[in-house]
């Protein structure tokens, strides 16, 4: 059965390779964009802020129209980084990471569990990072985001499982996307020197992990953290 599969940040980078993967499995797709550039063929493009509530609403409502029904599984993708070290932080750079990688997460979970209780099941899938449970240096907002989404996907799993709801995390470490191509020749060659693949992953391999969470032989996979990393982070 084709599903009904709404994924933020669906425009570019990890969400179109998201979504590119749904379609081939032909689901029915919504991808919502910021920006307002258009998500992969196949795929309906939505426009949604996911710092803004009224924004998730209106972009989930687009889509229940579009399916004639509920979103069935959400991939909370859409997130940003705004690195420096923890002394020159500004709280600014620290709220705007975690209100669009955490509370983003949340403000789409929250609102996909309506549909989903009524349809007694789905799937919410949080893309978090490596950095999440490893740290990075530079990174404490986005780090605290991202093991943020832990803590909620669990919670959530321990709400919901019993009607048939997983939450679950897919932790990608370094991936070949606009995110990582802006940082320093130098510090992308320390990262791939510290990864035991010895590469950075194409964004389907991170895809291809949340297809399978999202299908039926995951169906009893509920609050995990499933790292897509080449080896990064072994151990944590
Ligand atoms: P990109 O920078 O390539 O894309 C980010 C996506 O998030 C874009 O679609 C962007 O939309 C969207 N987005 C950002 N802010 C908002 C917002 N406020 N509301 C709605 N959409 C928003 O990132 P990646 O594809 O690399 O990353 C995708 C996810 O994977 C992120 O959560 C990231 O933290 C995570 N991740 C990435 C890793 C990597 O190595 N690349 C590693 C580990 C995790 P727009 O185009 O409109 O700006």
């Amino acid at each position: 059965m084709p599903q009904h599969v709404l994924i933020t940040g669906g425009n570019r980078g990890i969400g179109r390779a998201i979504a590119e993967a749904f379609v081939a499995t032909g689901d029915d797709v919504v991808v919502t964009s910021r920006s307002g550039t258009d998500g992969p063929g196949g795929a309906t493009t939505v426009a949604c802020d996911v710092t803004d509530t009224a924004s998730v609403d209106a972009a989930f409502a687009a889509a229940e129209e579009h399916f004639g029904g509920p979103v069935e599984v959400v991939v909370a993708n859409a997130g940003i980084t705004e690195d420096t070290l923890l002394m020159r932080m500004t709280d600014e750079q620290f709220d705007s990471v975690i209100d669009t990688n955490l509370a983003g997460a949340f403000r789409c979970a929250r609102r996909a569990t309506k549909g989903m209780i009524r349809n007694k099941g789905g799937r919410i899938i949080f893309v978090s990072s490596v950095v999440g449970l490893l740290g990075g240096p530079g990174q404490v907002n986005y780090a605290a985001s991202k093991a943020g989404l832990v803590g909620m996907a669990r919670s959530i799993a321990r709400e919901l499982g019993k009607k048939a709801i997983t939450a679950n995390v897919v932790a990608p470490g370094f991936i070949d996307t606009d995110m990582t191509r802006a940082l320093p020749e130098a510090q992308r060659k320390a990262y791939v020197d510290s990864i035991p693949a010895a590469r950075l992953a194409e964004p389907d391999e991170v895809a291809q992990v949340v297809r399978f969470l999202a299908s039926d032989a995951a169906s009893y996979i509920n609050g995990a953290v499933i790292p897509v990393d080449g080896g990064l982070g072994m151990g944590h």
